[in-house]
């Protein structure tokens, strides 16, 4: 006897499926009627339902199916730590163990959340500490879509301020995961689920140009920010390898082809780091180089969580940059620390206690 034949069925992660995929899978494998899609992403999605059998308005047959083949999953919470400043990280832990993070970002005017796309980092920018681990895995759309329900279970249950706007800014290259940040943003989108705008969501990437022209093409809708975080391809390519397959020159001839929806702009951001890229020419140069694109550009000084060698400008610099970009013409903010007293900085995500 082989001992497979003990082994219980693999249930399917409903998670996983955009609305109009899961109806086709519902029709094509299930005989189920494609409309039961629609009844059951608010139960999912807005009331957070965990038990099929409670979606009282789908007959009992059907629940019975959905029951039988499909996990709603949540990852585990390992840690919430509140921060001084009302922001809160997240320690989740998936089913291999693994690790991720999400944080929850409090603003003056708004929340914030903050999701990882991948288990470490394949693109090793030298003043990440995400990059420092490594890739481990890509994180499947329901591990994506979990951080956020799961970050909606502990707002309830801690009556937390809600969030409205979702960022690609945690753990990963979303990019580098495309086809899952694709169905997950689509989940994000859906009028029978989050019902998040596309001005709501940010994918942030290193610069994978052939993943941004994939987003551009894709029926997701998100806003566009690209990691620049440097001037020159000399320097660029020193903090960000990266930019050895995609010099300054191929990323911004993508980005000008890019198909950017009236009155929107492309984010870019830009780590700044004492004396590696903090120059008068590297102001001149950077609005040089935008010109032309519809941009902003998210002046982040360097967060030194762990000591990588690099340093943050003084506030005085930091605060020349943000007038002379201006002056430039640039719609530029400061995106001063969040979080910072419990490792919480979005893009400043890894496992610490590993
Ligand atoms: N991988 C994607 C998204 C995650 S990183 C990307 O690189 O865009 C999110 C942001 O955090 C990026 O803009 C990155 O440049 C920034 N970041 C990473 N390490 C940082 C640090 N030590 N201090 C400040 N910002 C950092
Ligand atoms: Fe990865 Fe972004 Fe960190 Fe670079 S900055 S290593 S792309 S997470």
């Amino acid at each position: 006897m082989t001992p497979f034949l003990f082994m219980s069925k693999q249930k399917l992660e409903i998670l996983d499926y955009p609305r109009k995929a899961l109806a086709a899978l519902l029709t094509e494998q299930f005989e189920v009627e494609p409309f039961r899609a629609n009844q059951l992403f608010p139960w999912i999605y807005r009331s957070r339902h965990l038990d099929f059998s409670q979606m009282t308005d789908i007959s009992k047959s059907v629940r019975e199916v959905f029951s039988e083949n499909f996990n709603i999953y949540r990852p585990k919470r390992a840690q919430m730590l509140a921060s001084k400043d009302g922001s809160y990280k997240f320690l989740w832990e998936l089913d291999d163990s693994s690790n991720i993070e999400s944080v929850l970002i409090k603003q003056s005017k708004r929340v914030t959340l903050c999701l990882s796309s991948q288990v470490g980092c394949a693109m090793r920018c030298a003043f990440c500490v995400t990059g420092t681990l490594g890739l481990k895995r890509d994180l499947q759309v329901h591990e994506i879509i979990g951080q956020v329900i799961a970050v909606r279970d502990a707002i309830a249950e801690h009556e937390l301020e809600d969030f409205g706007n979702i960022v690609f800014m945690g753990m990963g290259e979303p990019l580098h995961n495309i086809d899952n940040v694709i169905a997950a943003t689509e989940i994000l989108n859906d009028e029978y689920g989050f019902n998040f705008s596309g001005r709501k969501i940010t994918i942030s990437t290193s610069g994978l140009v052939n993943g941004i022209r994939q987003l551009g093409q894709s029926k997701a809708k998100a806003n566009l920010a690209i990691s620049l975080n440097a001037t020159t391809d000399e320097v660029r390519k020193s903090l960000m390898p990266v930019n050895k397959r995609y010099p300054l020159e191929v990323l911004m001839a993508e980005l000008r082809r890019y198909p950017l929806k009236a009155h929107r702009r492309i984010t870019f951001e830009y780590v700044l780091i004492k004396g590696v890229n903090d120059s008068r020419d590297d102001q001149k140069r950077l609005i040089k180089l935008l010109r032309g694109i519809p941009s902003k550009v998210n002046i982040i000084p360097y967060n030194p969580g762990v000591d990588l060698g690099y340093e943050t400008p003084s506030r005085e610099v930091i605060v020349q940059w943000q007038e002379n970009l201006l002056g430039g013409g640039l719609n530029a903010t400061i995106r001063w620390s969040k979080a910072d007293d419990i490792n919480g900085a979005c893009g400043q995500l890894a496992a610490k206690h590993k």
